[in-house]
């Protein structure tokens, strides 16, 4: 299964990628994960970004693109994967796009997360207490909730333009999202 799960800032992506990997056999990869990890290491590409993510901005595309293709082409993702947090951007859709049909592969399926924006911003500031995140900020939230509308949510129109979406609402309990979420799914699996 070659999977997307997309939503805004603390929509559960991160939260529900996890288990839906592991039913799939795939690997779960996350670019905020792996941009993070970097920061922490203090590596070069962290020192690039840092300052990016504690703003609520995105990444340069050519950079982000690069940092997937490198990942998408290990082993583990080789029958399949769950990305998280990329594309944001449609030149990162084109990116993908692109990687994809050189190598004869598609997309099943994209899987959107829908919540209510301040339901969305009040999740974040607890995760905020708990995590100790630098984006995690009330300005930072809400600039990072301002550019998911502005940068992000096309994306989600051009997913459904191609068949490809699955809307799910990512409101309620983790367990509950999740059955939503496999319920879903199950079609997609069953179509393939
Ligand atoms: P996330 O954990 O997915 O919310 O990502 C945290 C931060 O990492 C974002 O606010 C961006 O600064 C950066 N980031 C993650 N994924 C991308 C992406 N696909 N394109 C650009 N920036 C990204």
């Amino acid at each position: 299964m070659r999977l997307i799960i997309m939503g805004a800032p603390g929509a559960g992506k991160g939260t529900q990628a996890p288990s839906i990997a592991t039913h799939y056999g795939i690997p779960a990869i996350s670019t905020g994960d792996i941009f993070r990890a970097n920061v922490k290491q203090k590596t070069p590409l962290g020192l690039k970004v840092e300052a990016i993510m504690a703003a609520g901005d995105y990444v340069p595309d050519e950079l982000t693109e690069q940092i997937v293709a490198d990942r998408l082409d290990q082993d583990d993702a080789q029958s399949g994967f769950l990305l998280d947090g990329f594309p944001r951007t449609l030149h990162q859709v084109g990116a993908l796009d692109d990687y994809l049909a050189e190598r004869g592969h598609q997309l099943d399926a994209v899987l959107s997360l829908t919540v209510d924006t301040e339901a969305l911003i009040q999740r974040l500031l607890k995760r905020a207490q708990i995590e100790g995140r630098a984006d995690d900020s009330e300005e930072t939230i809400r600039h990072r909730m301002d550019v998911y509308q502005q940068d992000t949510s096309p994306l989600i129109d051009d997913y459904r333009d191609r068949g490809l979406l699955i809307e799910v609402d990512g409101d309620g309990q983790i367990a509950e999202v999740s059955e939503r979420i496999f319920a879903a799914l199950s079609g997609v699996a069953d179509a393939r």
